[in-house]
Order: structure tokens, then C-alpha cells, then sequence
């Protein structure tokens, strides 16, 4: 597995887990300064698992989709450059907030993925987009925020199935969403996300 510069592999409380080096967020378990990644909180943390490719070298500048509470974004900023995180829900917005506190790298912006423009003046061009808003039309958010994507950056989607269709076939979105993706990107790999994640897929594409 190829992991990004800034992420771990490290024993910590006896098993070996992804970490990050940075300040703490939750209860997540720690040695040092540094933290467990659970992939089972994290689509990302699970693509890792998984062995996907996502090109994420560390210091990239980033833009986060999705970023709730800040769990995953927070292992982001850990390793990466500046990360760009928006969520749109006041709710978990407020904790992103303290969570970006004690991250100069952290940038959160309250903001609808689906609107772009909104933010289009606050963000600069970035190596990576990580994209986990689970909610309907999620192809359509990753193309929307395509702009943003250096040439040679890569997207790395999670894709809940559900979001998209309660009654349908995961496997069947899962088509379909690589197929909608096809109208901006290159799909270059995609995994089921199980055990950590029931029913999401992992993307990685670049722009085409
Ligand atoms: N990525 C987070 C993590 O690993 O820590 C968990 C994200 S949670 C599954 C999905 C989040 O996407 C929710 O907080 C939701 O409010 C947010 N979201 C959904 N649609 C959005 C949109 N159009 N714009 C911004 N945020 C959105």
C-alpha cells in the first residue's frame, strides 16, 4: 500500500493503524503525537486500507467535499498542504470550526458543494479533491468541482449507493455514477469500500 508522506503505519494501543501526526479531535487512540485513522469513520482512511492509489503523496492542496465534523478532513490537514473543507450543515459546521482552530492549513467554509461559485473566489486551483457528501447526485458534485483540479490532480470520491437510490441495486449506482463521471474524468480505479463501509464505492479519477 502506498501511503501518503505524513501517514503511518504505527502500533498504537496494541494494534497496528493508520495514523496521522496532529492534534487530537475526538477519542481517537494516540501515541505521541500521533492518531489512530479509523477507516471504519473515514471513506478515505478505507480507500487507503484498500490499497487504492490515490496519488496523494503529502503537501497537496486540497479540496474537501463534505467535510462534517472534521474527522476525516482533520487527517487530511495533518498530512496535506492547504485544505479547503465545505459542509453545508451549520450543525457539524461548528465543530470543523474547532477543529480548524488548532490547523493553520484548515480552511472551512459553510458552503453548498453544489454551488461552486460560491467559493470559486476563495479557492485556489488544488492536486486533490476528496469527496464524501452522500447525498443525491454525486457525480454531478465531483464535475461541478472538476474546475478546481489541476490537470494531472485526481478525484477521490466515496460514493454512497443509498444516497442515490434506497431500493436500487448498489452495484447498479455504482455503474451508473462511474458512468455520469465519465462527462469530466478518467476513472483509473474504484473499490467497494466493505468492511469498513457497507454499500459505498471508492473512486479515483482524473481529469479529462
Ligand atoms: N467526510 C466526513 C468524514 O469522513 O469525516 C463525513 C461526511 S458525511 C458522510 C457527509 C457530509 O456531507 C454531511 O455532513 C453533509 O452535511 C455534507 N453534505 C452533503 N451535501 C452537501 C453539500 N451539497 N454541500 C456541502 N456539504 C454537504
Amino acid at each position: 500500500m502506498t501511503l501518503p508522506a505524513g501517514v503511518q503505519r504505527r502500533d498504537i494501543g496494541g494494534q497496528t493503524v493508520l495514523a496521522t501526526r496532529g492534534e487530537r479531535v475526538s477519542e481517537e487512540a494516540t501515541d505521541g503525537e500521533w492518531r489512530e485513522w479509523d477507516p471504519r469513520r473515514s471513506k478515505l482512511g478505507a480507500m487507503l486500507e484498500h490499497g487504492l492509489d490515490t496519488g496523494l503523496d503529502g503537501d497537496e492542496t486540497v479540496l474537501y467535499l463534505g467535510a462534517a465534523a472534521g474527522t476525516t478532513a482533520s487527517h487530511v490537514a495533518d498530512f496535506a498542504g492547504p485544505t479547503y473543507a465545505v459542509e453545508f450543515a451549520p450543525r457539524p459546521a461548528r465543530d470543523l470550526l474547532d477543529v480548524a482552530a488548532v490547523r493553520p492549513n484548515l480552511f472551512p467554509l459553510l458552503k453548498d458543494a453544489r454551488k461552486p461559485e460560491t467559493y470559486a473566489h476563495v479557492v485556489e486551483p488544488v492536486d486533490a479533491i476528496v469527496q464524501d457528501v452522500a447525498t443525491r447526485g454525486q457525480a454531478t458534485v465531483a464535475l461541478a468541482n472538476r474546475q478546481f483540479l489541476h490537470d494531472d490532480g485526481r478525484l477521490l470520491l466515496a460514493v454512497k449507493a443509498r444516497s442515490e437510490d434506497v431500493t436500487a441495486d448498489p452495484v447498479t449506482v455504482f455503474d451508473d455514477v462511474r458512468d455520469q463521471l465519465r462527462e469530466g474524468y478518467e476513472v483509473l480505479a474504484s473499490t467497494r469500500l466493505e468492511p469498513f463501509h457497507d454499500d459505498h464505492l471508492g473512486v479515483v479519477a482524473r481529469p479529462r
